[in-house]
């Protein structure tokens, strides 16, 4: 293995075994998953229903390529199309978020004309060469500067941003400094990124702005109101496309809606999405408008496991399995039930500095209490790892590695949201005096 690839416990965990929310160790210990291999599984381990249709394919057939057509691409494809609103109705399909993203920088390119891109500081879209210009993240990035033509615009985050922020008022966070129309902050962060675009972008023409919906690995960080559409006007301005990120948020995690998109009123140019569209087999996608895809019809392109047999049945399957047992709405309701345990939580641990989210996705943020000042690493991992042992599997992320990510299969009830916060109260206890 390469040393770049780090184990994230310092006592490791041999996983044997998974089934729905669980995961079993090389002992038969129990672990809750609360990350889903990186917000992939989502609609449980093993699901039976996806593992039936995979079972299956398996004795039909593997691969053609997609210079052929088979059943089950066009069953696939068209179902997954009728999830987006619009005229957003052309499916690619690749295997990995990066290459969804890569794709996505490539189509900006050949219907705009324009070659820069923009992305928000602590941003994460991919590993790739060029990627590494969209991906913000220092720590992702290693050494090298960022490549030629990609700009980071400031992150709009209402705990740490430098114009703090109201939480969207669609969030769930009761009470939380919530407003009716756009968060007057919103409008300041749009100036900044206004501002990048007349100084640091060539002749204030750009290709594209990428964004989550809700910022990921950069620690589950929701945009002030108003901001994603003022963005993508201010983008357009410049003649340019949004292309939503939606490898995390997309799915239904976010629970009021399908993609998270929708929570800010906005419709993007081009959506990406990977991880949780396959429930941990490799498949992603980009979905576009049949006005941008034509733009790139004078390329030749071919995908040589994009929309593979194998990896179209599972993609339906999940499609059909979130339908079918309303794991949106579930995100909803068991992803309140656990914003608001977790802010009891915070009060009784001040080295709690912020909770936030949305659906199931949700960030913890650990600061030094009472200040934002965040919680030295090695309390953060001593408080990790006990989790961990304690049977509950959690990511972490943000600049400073403080923040928690809680974003499991959908599948997941309250009673193991009860537990997960036993949990972390116990964990917690040492460091809340
Ligand atoms: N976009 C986002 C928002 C992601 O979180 C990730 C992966 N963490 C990617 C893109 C890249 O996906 P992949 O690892 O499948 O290439």
């Amino acid at each position: 293995m390469p040393p770049a690839i780090t184990n994230v416990y310092k006592r490791p965990v041999l996983l044997h075994q998974g089934h729905m929310q669980w995961l079993f160790d090389n002992e038969g210990k129990r672990y809750l998953d609360l990350f889903g291999g990186i917000v992939t599984v989502s609609v449980g381990h093993c699901h039976p229903k996806v593992n039936a249709a995979l079972k299956e394919q398996v004795d039909t057939m593997w691969h053609t390529t997609n210079l052929y057509r088979h059943p089950k691409l066009y069953e696939y494809i068209e179902l997954l199309a009728s999830k987006f609103p619009g005229d957003l109705n052309v499916v690619y399909l690749t295997n990995s978020g990066s290459e969804a993203n890569e794709l996505a920088v490539l189509l900006a390119k050949a219907y705009t004309g324009n070659l820069d891109m923009i992305s928000l500081q602590t941003s994460y879209h991919g590993y790739t060469s060029s990627l590494m210009g969209l991906t913000a993240t220092q720590s992702y990035r290693m050494a090298i500067p960022v490549p030629t033509g990609y700009h980071h615009a400031v992150h709009p985050d209402p705990f740490r941003g430098i114009f703090g922020g109201c939480r969207d008022s669609l969030s769930q966070v009761p009470g939380e400094n919530v407003v009716s129309g756009d968060c007057p902050s919103a409008e300041k962060y749009v100036h900044q990124l206004n501002e990048l675009l007349g100084n640091s972008v060539p002749a204030g023409r750009v290709g594209a702005f990428f964004a989550e919906s809700i910022q990921g690995a950069g620690g589950v960080i929701q945009f002030p109101k108003g901001y994603l559409r003022q963005a993508q006007e201010a983008i357009k301005k410049c003649g340019g496309l949004y292309v939503a990120d939606e490898v995390q948020t997309g799915f239904g995690r976010t629970g009021d809606h399908y993609w998270g998109f929708q929570t800010h009123g906005v419709k993007p140019d081009i959506v990406t999405m990977a991880k949780g569209i396959g429930n941990g087999f490799p498949l992603a996608a980009v979905v576009t408008t049949k006005e941008i895809a034509a733009a790139h019809s004078k390329a030749a392109y071919f995908n040589t496991f994009g929309g593979n047999p194998m990896a179209s049945v599972v993609g339906k399957a999940v499609l059909e399995v979130i339908e079918e047992e309303g794991l949106q709405q579930n995100s909803k309701v068991v992803g309140d039930y656990f914003i608001q345990q977790l802010m009891q939580l915070q009060k009784q641990h001040p080295v709690i500095g912020d909770v936030r989210g949305q659906g199931l996705m949700l960030g913890v943020e650990l600061v030094e209490p009472g200040t934002k000042k965040p919680l030295n690493l090695p309390q953060v991992v001593d408080i990790h790892e006990n989790i961990k042992d304690q049977g509950v599997l959690i990511a972490r992320g943000g600049r400073w590695n403080n923040v928690f990510r809680i974003k499991p299969p959908m599948c997941i009830n309250k009673q193991d949201v009860d537990f997960s916060i036993a949990v972390m109260d116990e964990a917690l206890k040492k460091y809340s005096k």
